[in-house]
């Protein structure tokens, strides 16, 4: 049932812990036979990515990036590409917001609260499409996640909904864009999953149990779901949809 990836080589950005939503998408991509190059952010984060690497199918290869730096984002694609050749796709599943802009009042946010969220998390994207541009393969293809949070209000997402709301227009601004060369972009909408980042966001188990109360299936997503639908838009399953937001979440966002 899986589309052979094998020879493709896929850029996953994001895995900090097993839990993490790349990390779902990184095994399902590593089902298909891809070959993997993680980034990460933090030194003390790489040792037990390698460790989680080690479950892969074949051996993967890890660059250390931090998306507020340009710099380190234009040198890791280049390095990615002198490593591996060209790339036929990333995964990008990066937000970072204060803890304490995601509890309380949306208003409270401050100036420089919201400009690192909206830096990380919106425009991370846009410079990591850029500094990939010349190394894509004629089909590659390249998703972000991102949370109902954007397109409504949910409580406590606060300055995050205002950052996935500017990240999902990024999408279709880029899919217009890159779909010239071929490439496509799209995002995948996911329901909530306990996750680091999760974490941060207040009152977070009221968010999963409203799932499980009025969503249409009734369940929480997984990460191997959201793996499974992020394999689809990375590879030539998908090959006729770009600029898409799709919702992997039980059903919730029709409500
Ligand atoms: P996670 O904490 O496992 O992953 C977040 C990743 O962002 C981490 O690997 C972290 O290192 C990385 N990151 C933060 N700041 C960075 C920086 N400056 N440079 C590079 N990387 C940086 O959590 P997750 O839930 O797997 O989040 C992945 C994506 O999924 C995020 O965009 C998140 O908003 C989105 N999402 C999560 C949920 C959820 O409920 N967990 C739902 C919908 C969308």
């Amino acid at each position: 049932i899986y589309p052979s990836l094998e020879g493709k080589t896929y850029v996953v950005m994001g895995v900090i812990n097993q839990r993490s939503i790349a990390w779902g998408i990184a095994r399902a991509l590593d089902a298909a036979g891809a070959s993997l190059a993680f980034t990460y952010v933090g030194e003390r984060f790489k040792a037990p990515l390698e460790k989680l690497g080690q479950e892969l199918s074949r051996p993967a290869s890890y660059y250390t990036c931090d998306v507020t730096s340009d710099e380190e984002i234009e040198q890791v694609f280049q390095t990615i590409h002198a490593d591996h050749g060209k790339i036929s796709g990333i995964a990008h599943s990066i937000a970072f917001a204060d803890k304490e802009a995601l509890r309380g009042e949306f208003s409270g946010v401050t100036r420089e609260q919201f400009a690192q969220a909206l830096d990380i998390s919106a425009y991370s994207l846009t410079a990591v499409v850029k500094a990939a541009k010349d190394f894509f393969t004629e089909d590659a293809s390249v998703i972000t996640l991102t949370y109902l949070g954007g397109e409504k209000m949910v409580p406590n997402y606060n300055v995050m909904g205002v950052a996935k709301a500017a990240l999902d227009a990024s999408v279709r601004y880029l899919a217009a864009e890159y779909g010239q060369q071929g490439v496509r972009v799209n995002a995948i909408s996911a329901g909530p999953i306990r996750t680091v980042s999760a974490k941060g966001v207040g009152d977070f188990n009221s968010i999963l149990d409203s799932i499980e109360e009025r969503a249409p299936l009734h369940r929480n997503v997984t990460t191997e779901q959201i793996g499974q639908s992020g394999l689809f838009l990375l590879s030539q399953m998908s090959s006729g949809v770009t600029g898409e937001i799709l919702h992997v979440d039980s059903g919730f966002h029709i409500l």
